[in-house]
């Protein structure tokens, strides 16, 4: 039998956003391994700030599973965290609520390359030229970090996750790729494992990933994680009336959606930087300083399509995202 590296990824306890943890569990296992065959595991509760020392034991139930790129018999294994005695975790988000498979999901994920204190591509001191320049840039001086993205878009791809594109943000050293999956766990389990690949690659340059949503001060964008998403209505019924009643129903529930969307979210969500500020709810066609977004496609083609909610930052946790998304469509 050959030996195979199951490489557990579940998040910890950490307030407010979670942290990614990994360990990696060597099994015997000929052929590919699916989910049937990553079993149950357990790791110290006690040190990621999800049990006491004095009744440590957490457990892994694992939950998804992709080949792992970047090593020889290895996968990746998603897990949610459970109590000892099998109960949920008051931190599995993900276990907390009832998937919807006919809800798809891209989400596109900001984030900037950041070395030592600053985003790549900051001089020593002071500040590089302004924004202006960087935006889908090629050429030294003003794409920073091209060989770390593309190698984490290869690595995605060929580990079965369906990231749809990538492209350089609007300030320096700031990248955004999109993550489609079909169903909100499925979207949930793909938004972090894409994470978890980001930063291990960016581990083997000597750089860190920072996810905060706004974290230069002054005119520099903050960072999002724009959530667009369709159900069967959206995509084959459409029209202006039952776009207008899901929105009212986003509109009755924006707080429990910006609580749900990351925390210091008020530092990016102003009004400005192609943003709604944080305390207002609005839609429109097209429009990129609303709360949620009708691509114009979408209201071309009598309002079917899909529907972006710009609101989530970047750090916001994808488990939550899909979450109180699906909830809002429920409740439409
Ligand atoms: P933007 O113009 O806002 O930058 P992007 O091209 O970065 O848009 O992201 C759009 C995302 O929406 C992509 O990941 C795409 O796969 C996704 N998407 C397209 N159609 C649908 C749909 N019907 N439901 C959910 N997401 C969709
Ligand atoms: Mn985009
Ligand atoms: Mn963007
Ligand atoms: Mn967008």
């Amino acid at each position: 039998m050959a030996k195979v590296k199951l490489g557990y990824i579940w998040l910890d306890g950490y307030k407010p956003e979670p942290n990614m943890r990994h360990k990696v569990k060597v099994i015997d296992h000929d052929g590919p391994v699916t989910l049937a065959d990553c079993p149950e595991w357990s790791f110290d509760g006690s040190s990621t700030q999800q049990a006491e020392g004095r009744s440590s034991d957490c457990l892994l139930q694992p939950v998804a599973v992709i080949p792992d790129p970047e090593g020889k018999n290895a996968y990746l294994v998603m897990a949610e965290v459970l109590n000892a005695d099998g109960s949920l975790h008051t931190t599995n988000v993900r276990g907390s609520f009832d998937d919807d498979d006919d809800v798809w999901f891209g989400l596109e994920q900001e984030y900037f390359l950041w070395d030592d204190g600053k985003p790549l591509g900051f001089p020593e001191n002071g500040y590089p030229a302004p924004q202006g320049p960087y935006y889908c840039s090629v050429g030294a001086g003003r794409a920073f970090g091209r060989e770390i993205v593309e190698e984490h878009l290869d690595i995605c791809l060929d580990a079965g996750l369906n990231v749809t594109g990538t492209n350089a943000e609007v300030a320096t050293g700031q990248w955004e790729y999109q993550i489609f999956a079909k169903g909100a766990k499925a979207a949930g389990d793909a938004a972090w494992l894409t994470r978890f690949l980001l930063v291990r690659t960016a581990e083997k340059y000597g750089l860190t990933i920072n996810f905060a949503p706004k974290p230069v001060k002054g005119d520099w964008n903050g960072s999002g994680q724009h959530a667009n998403f369709s159900n069967t209505a959206i995509r084959e019924q459409g029209g202006k009336e039952l776009v207008e009643k899901i929105m009212k129903s986003f509109e009755r529930r924006h707080k429990i959606h910006i609580e749900a969307y990351g925390s210091d979210n008020n530092q990016r969500l102003t009004g400005l930087h192609e943003t709604q500020s944080i305390d207002k709810f609005s839609y429109g066609v097209s429009d990129r300083g609303s709360s949620i977004r009708i691509p114009v496609a979408t209201a071309n083609n009598g309002y079917k399509g899909y529907l972006e909610d710009r609101r989530p930052a970047a750090n916001a946790d994808p488990y939550q995202i899909v979450k109180a998304i699906v909830g809002a469509l429920k409740e439409a």
